[in-house]
């Protein structure tokens, strides 16, 4: 799967709508700073379902909906939908078949979160799951940042291990292993 659009609203400092295109196979985001080139990297992380807000560089999770400006007012809401071109059909489950995967995530000030799949009400365990083993995870290795090479380098062979099996795809399996177990 590749991304190929993002779309933000009321998200950090991307108060507007905002659609950016990622056409091709390589993109850089260049731009002075404090433009919010890394806001379109906390972006990705917060629709894959990243539930840390520390990881969002935030203190809570609202911080991540857009908080006034001199001239602006504080919005109510944030949304970041990714779509991602699936024509090689690699998405899992019952989206294989799509040949584009819309994933949204919408959040409240009151803190109603939800995640849509193809316009579709889910669970975020849904989001989590369409990218199990593809290496896109909100803590997968496919988004590459600061200190990160280095935390490779430097892991214990037990951390080293859940990197490996996302590589080799089992990772979907050893989730679902859990699960049953649980049960
Ligand atoms: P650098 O080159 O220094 O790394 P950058 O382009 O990565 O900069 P970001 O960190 O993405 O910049 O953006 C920071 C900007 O986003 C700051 O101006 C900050 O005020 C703004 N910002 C972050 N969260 C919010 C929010 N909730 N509401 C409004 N603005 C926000
Ligand atoms: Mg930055």
């Amino acid at each position: 799967m590749r991304l190929s659009h993002i779309k933000l609203a009321g998200f950090k400092s991307f108060v507007d709508p905002t659609h950016i295109a990622l056409p091709g196979q390589l993109v850089g985001v260049v731009g002075p700073n404090g433009c919010g080139k890394s806001n379109v990297i906390d972006a990705l992380r917060w629709v894959l379902g990243e539930s840390k807000a520390s990881a969002l560089r935030g203190e809570s999770m609202q911080d991540v909906i857009f908080n006034g400006s001199l001239n602006r007012r504080p919005v109510a809401r944030a949304s970041v939908e990714l779509v991602f071109d699936n024509s090689l059909g690699k998405a899992a489950g019952q989206w294989t078949s799509y040949a584009e995967i819309s994933i949204k995530r919408v959040l409240k000030r009151d803190g109603d979160s939800s995640y849509f799949i193809n316009n579709q009400h889910v669970r975020r365990k849904d989001v989590t799951d369409i990218f199990l083993g593809t290496g896109l995870g909100a803590h997968a290795y496919a988004i590459i940042e600061q200190g990160m090479i280095s935390r490779i380098i430097e892991a214990k062979p037990e951390e080293l291990r859940v990197f490996l099996e996302e590589a080799a795809g089992v990772s979907r399996y050893r989730d679902r292993r859990r699960e049953t177990e649980n049960r």
